[in-house]
């Protein structure tokens, strides 16, 4: 057989593979004659691949489902302890770790604060320490572990592994996946934050059976992961979605990017704290966090609900031009700042139906999804389970088993 015959069979192989990982992945639970039908390959091709997948405990047979033509079927779904991933979300003094199975349960969370050193190699030091402690609560149950996702907010290169640009730590092109990596016997990913947060709902959320959706994100900063076609879609140089930028006001407030009147420098939960207290200066200690000004909101403060509400209007704003463009069939609204309610999303949905295009609106179905320290960490841990349902990785991971 030649090289290029057997590489070919080896590629269709794998991709076949991953194929049925990916129908297990979507639909939980199957009959290998669901699984042959939801595939669309053939009886023998998915009776090989379940056999080598039940060998390499990649899948796992689950009892009997319903009589189907007189005999029953056993049922089979993904081992979810199949193999485990470390996800880390790195903030501007803090990181929050998580550790998951396949299935994306949180097996582990911890989280760290650390001082303000924006050194590349300081911070890589820290992570290895973090990673530390969180192999020591990896026991042999959880399976092997997959590797390392990073979920960082910026202009992220991921196929690289380099943040190309990190506004918190005025990085450019820092190779931060590599660095761990050189430290660690495991792979490294590293993504944009929002990113991390959209393939973790295209794995286990609201995402799964979506062919076409986004994530907006409202909180610290202002972001966006776009899934077109079942991809993940990054721009040129991994900028795309950079919602938290475009600009909403001429002119306007000075932004942490250096432009002004961009959405984040507007409508963030940094902006509504900054919006209250120009306004009433006399309560700036006890106006000084989203949760404070919701709190006076819900008292009744007019200027409180004035600065939820402007920030949701000018959200609503912007994801109106969002869908104009885009015409997704799902927005998941996410980040820690959605926890303000109908105070910030009233306003937001009221934006929407005045400035959608005729009646795209109609077509998009809203998920609102709060997003914590830990939901982070856990978008970051999804970023390694993604790589076992691409195929050629897919392939490496499995025959290095
Ligand atoms: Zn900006």
């Amino acid at each position: 057989m030649s090289s290029f015959v057997r590489g070919n069979r080896d590629l269709i192989k794998a991709m076949n593979r991953s194929l049925v990982l990916n129908t297990l992945r979507r639909e939980d639970v199957l009959s290998r004659t669901q699984l042959t039908e939801k595939s669309g390959l053939s009886v023998g091709t998915v009776s090989q691949i379940i056999t080598e997948l039940l060998s390499r405990q990649w899948i796992i047979e689950i009892g009997e489902g319903d009589y189907t033509g007189g005999r029953r079927q056993t049922l089979i779904r993904l081992n979810p302890d199949a193999g485990s991933a470390i996800g880390l979300k790195l903030m501007e003094n803090r990181v929050a770790c998580a550790v998951t199975n396949i299935a994306g349960k949180t097996l582990y969370y911890r989280d760290y604060a650390y001082s303000a050193d924006a050194n590349p190699q300081a911070i890589c030091d820290k992570l290895y320490e973090i990673v530390q402690d969180a192999l020591n609560s990896i026991t042999a149950q959880h399976g092997r572990l997959l590797g390392i996702g990073i979920g960082v907010a910026g202009v992220i290169d991921a196929p690289r592994g380099v943040v190309h640009y990190s506004p918190y730590f005025g990085w450019r092109d820092v190779s931060l996946a590599q660095m761990l990596q050189d430290k660690l016997a495991v792979p490294v990913y590293i993504e944009n934050d929002v990113n991390t947060l959209t393939i973790s709902e295209q794995l286990f959320g609201a995402g799964r059976h979506q062919q076409n959706y986004i994530v907006a994100t409202i909180g610290r900063g202002i972001g966006m992961g776009i899934v077109i076609n079942h991809q993940l879609f990054r721009g040129s140089k991994g900028g795309g979605g950079e919602l938290g930028h475009i600009t909403v006001m001429q002119d306007g407030p000075q932004c942490s990017c250096g432009k002004r009147g961009c959405l984040e420098a507007v409508a963030s939960d940094p902006a509504v704290v900054q919006y209250v207290q120009e306004r009433l200066p006399g309560n700036a200690k006890a106006l000084n966090t989203l949760g404070n000004i919701l709190a006076a909101a819900q008292a009744g403060n007019p200027v409180c609900r004035e600065a939820l509400a402007r920030s949701g209007e000018y959200f609503g704003i912007a994801l109106s031009t969002m869908i104009n463009v885009l015409n997704p069939s799902l927005c998941i609204l996410s980040g820690e700042g959605v926890t303000a309610g109908e105070f910030r999303l009233n306003p937001m949905r009221e934006a929407l139906k005045k400035h959608t295009f005729n009646d795209l609106l109609d077509s998009t179905e809203f998920v609102v999804e709060p997003a914590d320290d830990r939901m982070w960490a856990r978008g970051a841990a999804s970023l390694v389970i993604s790589k076992v349902f691409e195929s050629p990785l897919a392939e490496a991971q499995i025959t290095s088993l």
